[in-house]
């Protein structure tokens, strides 16, 4: 059940709803709706007086399984990575290497990376190998050098989590958490990000439906993390020339269902430099908040996903077209709504 409150309502209703809820022996928690207000989602159903108290708006006995993440009763979700803002706005641009590998490496790229238009810098320090024997990333010490590389630039740094029992460490060094395609069902990890205070970038599954990605979103927000970032990477495909087929339905499919910004990676889900930029705007034009990309000033000498990898001043081109791109969607559906046309999803403006 979810119970929409409004913005003025008293504390005591929330808290009288989350009380009854325990009385009853079921699981409740709030999130905000996006204007002002709150949701409480109730992992059933209450009944009575509590449903008629001062703030209660509206009642919902029928909703998504993925009641926090969806759409129904809210509108869209910005998410703040430091200054940087996620959703409804200019796209935001995520670069770096695939994986940190020494500090002036790392300083090397981020100066790049910002000189070229990113917002955030991107990096491993945990890495998820295919192959055990492969380069596993530097660990804590690669996570000293993100921070020095957001002091040095003032970007903010995401980079990828593992396990549960890294959760804190990596939330000491990093301003957004991801979880990797690998990791995406891993509910206990799920359930430790959603503890934290840091944004989450939540990666899909190379192999998990669209509604299963929104389940594991509800994990993190149902822990008590509103602050969760959607991230389309590619999925399966049959051909071996592509390493991953980067599913593009999904992006506005996602934004349809769900309130949480939804970013692509055009890197992964191509797996081949020269596919990055066409894919990246695609993925813009399909309704990205933002892109996630590997960047290296050496593509041919990274240690890590180099065949997908581009170089800074390709980003600087692409972060060009990102934003002409923007404009032209932005008046595209300016002039849609004018002419009261409703375009698929006139929402690239909103
Ligand atoms: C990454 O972004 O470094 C990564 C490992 O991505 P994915 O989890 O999508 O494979
Ligand atoms: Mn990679």
């Amino acid at each position: 059940m979810i119970i929409a409150i409004t913005p003025d309502a008293p504390q005591a209703t929330t808290d009288a709803i989350l009380a009854a809820a325990a009385a009853s022996g079921l699981g409740a928690r709030t999130t905000p709706d996006g204007h002002g207000g709150a949701l409480v989602g109730v992992d059933g159903s209450l009944t009575g007086d509590i449903l008629t108290l001062p703030g209660v708006d509206s009642v919902h006995a029928s909703h998504k399984p993925y009641m926090l993440a969806s759409k129904e009763h809210r509108s869209p979700s910005v998410v703040r990575v430091g200054t940087v803002r996620i959703g409804g706005g200019r796209p935001v641009m995520m670069a770096g290497p695939c994986v940190v590998e020494g500090r002036e490496a790392l300083l090397d790229a981020a100066e790049a990376v910002r000189a070229a238009g990113a917002d955030i810098l991107r990096g491993g320090a945990f890495k998820p190998r295919t192959s055990p024997y492969a380069f596993q990333g530097l660990g804590e010490e690669g996570l000293r050098h993100l921070a020095a590389a957001r002091a040095r630039t003032g970007l903010p740094v995401v980079t990828e989590v593992l396990e549960p029992e890294q959760v804190e460490l990596v939330a000491e060094y990093a301003d957004m958490l991801q979880v990797g395609s690998r990791n995406m069902a891993n509910f206990p990890l799920l359930r430790r990000v959603g503890k934290t205070d840091k944004p989450v970038l939540l990666k899909r599954g190379f192999s998990a439906t669209i509604e299963e990605w929104l389940m594991s979103a509800e994990y993190v927000l149902a822990s008590g993390n509103p602050n969760v970032v959607l991230c389309e990477r590619g999925i399966r495909g049959f051909d071996p020339l592509l390493r991953f087929s980067l599913d593009l339905n999904a992006v506005p499919l996602a934004k349809e269902l769900s309130h949480l910004p939804v970013i692509v990676d055009p890197s992964h889900g191509t797996g081949k430099r020269s596919l990055v930029a066409r894919m990246a705007l695609a993925g813009l034009a399909a309704g990205a908040d933002g892109l996630i990309v590997e960047v290296h000033p050496a593509p041919d000498r990274a240690r890590c996903d180099a065949s997908q990898t581009i170089t800074p001043a390709e980003l600087a081109a692409l972060s060009r077209s990102a934003r002409a791109l923007h404009a032209t969607l932005a008046a595209a559906g300016t002039a849609a709504e004018a002419a009261n046309v409703t375009l698929a999803d006139v929402a690239v403006t909103a």
